[in-house]
């Protein structure tokens, strides 16, 4: 008979779910076990998914910048590209600190680990590897995995999932990405940079579907520069390995009907992971999409198993797991916690990086919400200017009436950073008045964001198009 341990909180899986969950109900002295089968914590996000990707496109940023500069009167000879130090970089210097620090976040807070795959045996036992855990409480962790569907499947090395593209196996001369998202764009940026001729094929009329479209604009403008092709409204039909390379047969408008491409990443999507944990055995199904159906307290059918991030529901963001274990710690703490954002932010790191928060105009469309959208194009801030990089765009939505934050939009350098503005705006019930009267440092991108509030009363102060000002309403609770 195995050993039988008993643990209170049992937490499976330490990505950027479980692991600040484990985190949490330790601080708060919940006897917690961390078990995740990966040897290195962290995740999808920390090993294979945020950080390397953006360590990567670090570089690729570097790369660009470099010959931007030409532009600007200074130039620098071709980029000496040393693959083995750059993984290294990415691989030691990035993914193995930060994971390596989760491991002593971990030690130091009183989370006990423990390495192995789970699988449930009933709804208060799992075993990993041999090892038997009775547990009060659990917490599901598990994330996502790539999805690679059967077609794509041929059995070659040199079609990748984002895992092995982020390995960086070698710079191929021609790479096809399957797939005009977030993750596909990321990828190819990094590619195209290092010197590949990148076609990406999207079988939907644009890229970046979730994103509105003038948001997408400037950046396929860019990426049409820097990609050899981006076919939309286009299927692979087939994938075909031959010594030559990767044949891709393409169905479409103007696109060739095959092409070669020395390595192929498809990025069609993720799907929730839940392989071999033995659910039914815990009394718990999956909805039709294959994640695990949780309550406003993340308490899945079985009220003592809760569930958080990718493997729990859309969207499968590191932050909204993390936003989550919060939630599912409190709730377990006996505190009144649920699970109601009003804003999850979505970032896009290319270049320019497109960001996102609360309401777009097209959910505004597919909801019947009647908005006032506020844009201030970057053309008239004084920062993109400097920095030669105007082509930007930030924009508010606001209720028409009150003038209400419901939304905001940015395309343009360090849109990323710029978006946390907008996710406190929208939680706070800002009206555009509260951002305009907040002061931004000047010069800064951020001012965009101010400007854009200046939009709701009349002219922001340096737009051109002369529009009728009226008197900044103030609320009633406000003295100020
Ligand atoms: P995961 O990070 O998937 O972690 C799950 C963990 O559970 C893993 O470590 C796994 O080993 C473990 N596990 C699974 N099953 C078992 C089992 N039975 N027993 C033991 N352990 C198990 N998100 C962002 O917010 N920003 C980004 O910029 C971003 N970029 C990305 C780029 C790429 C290329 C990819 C692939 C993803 C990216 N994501 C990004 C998404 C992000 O990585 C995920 O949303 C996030 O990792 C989900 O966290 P999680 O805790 O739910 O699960």
């Amino acid at each position: 008979m195995a050993d039988l341990r008993e643990v209170q909180l049992l937490v499976i899986g330490g990505g950027p779910g479980g692991y600040p969950a484990a985190l949490h109900a330790a601080d708060h002295g919940l006897q917690t076990l961390l078990v995740d089968e990966d040897p290195k914590l962290g995740g999808v996000c920390l090993n294979r998914g945020c950080i390397p990707s953006k360590a990567l496109l670090h570089a690729a940023k570097l790369i660009r910048e470099a010959h931007d500069a030409a532009e600007i009167g200074l130039t620098f000879g071709e980029p000496k590209i040393d693959l083995a130090k750059l993984r290294d970089f990415v691989q030691q210097k990035v993914v193995g600190k930060l994971t390596g620090g989760i491991g002593m976040l971990c030690k130091g807070r009183g989370v006990e680990t423990l390495r192995g795959h789970a699988t449930f045996e009933d709804a208060n036992t799992v075993s990993v590897d041999g090892t038997r855990i009775r547990f009060k409480n659990c917490i599901l962790a598990t994330g996502s995995l790539p999805a690679m569907p059967k077609l794509f499947a041929i059995g070659d090395d040199r079609v990748m999932d984002s895992t092995g593209a982020l390995l960086l196996p070698d710079v191929p001369k021609k790479l096809l990405v399957i797939g005009g998202g977030y993750i596909g764009l990321e990828i190819g940026s990094v590619y195209a940079a290092l010197g590949t001729k990148v076609t990406v094929v999207e079988f939907l009329d644009g890229l970046l579907p979730l994103a509105d479209r003038d948001l997408v604009a400037p950046l396929e403008k860019k990426l049409r520069k820097e990609f050899e092709a981006i076919y939309l409204n286009t299927k692979v039909a087939k994938l075909e390995a031959t010594k030559g390379g990767i044949v891709a047969t393409l169905e479409g408008k103007d696109v060739p009907d095959t092409a070669t491409f020395d390595r192929v990443l498809v990025s069609v999507g993720r799907r929730p992971n839940t392989t071999n944990l033995g659910l039914e055995k815990a009394g718990l199904k999956l909805d039709e999409k294959g994640f695990i159906p949780v309550d406003k307290q993340r308490r899945t059918a079985v009220p003592h198993i809760q569930a958080i991030g990718d493997v729990a529901g859309e969207p499968g963001l590191a932050h909204k797991a993390t936003a989550e274990a919060r939630v599912a710690v409190e709730v377990l703490l006996g505190e009144p916690a649920e699970w109601g954002p009003r804003a999850i932010p979505a970032v896009i790191f290319t270049d320019p990086e497109i960001a996102w928060a609360g309401l777009s105009e097209k959910d505004a469309e597919a909801q019947n919400v009647t908005v006032e959208v506020l844009k201030f194009p970057w053309a008239a801030s004084g920062r993109a200017v400097s920095i030669a990089r105007t082509e930007g765009l930030t924009k508010l939505l606001v209720e028409p009436e009150t003038k209400r934050v419901l939304g905001v939009g940015i395309v343009g350098v360090n849109a990323g950073e710029m978006i946390a503005e907008g996710v406190l705006a929208i939680e706070m019930g800002a009206v555009a008045r509260d951002v305009l009267e907040s002061i931004h440092p000047h010069p800064t991108l951020s001012e965009t964001v101010m400007e854009s509030a200046e939009l709701a009363y009349g002219n922001a102060t340096h737009t051109v198009a002369k529009k009728k000002t009226s008197a900044p309403k103030r609320n009633a609770d406000d003295a100020g």
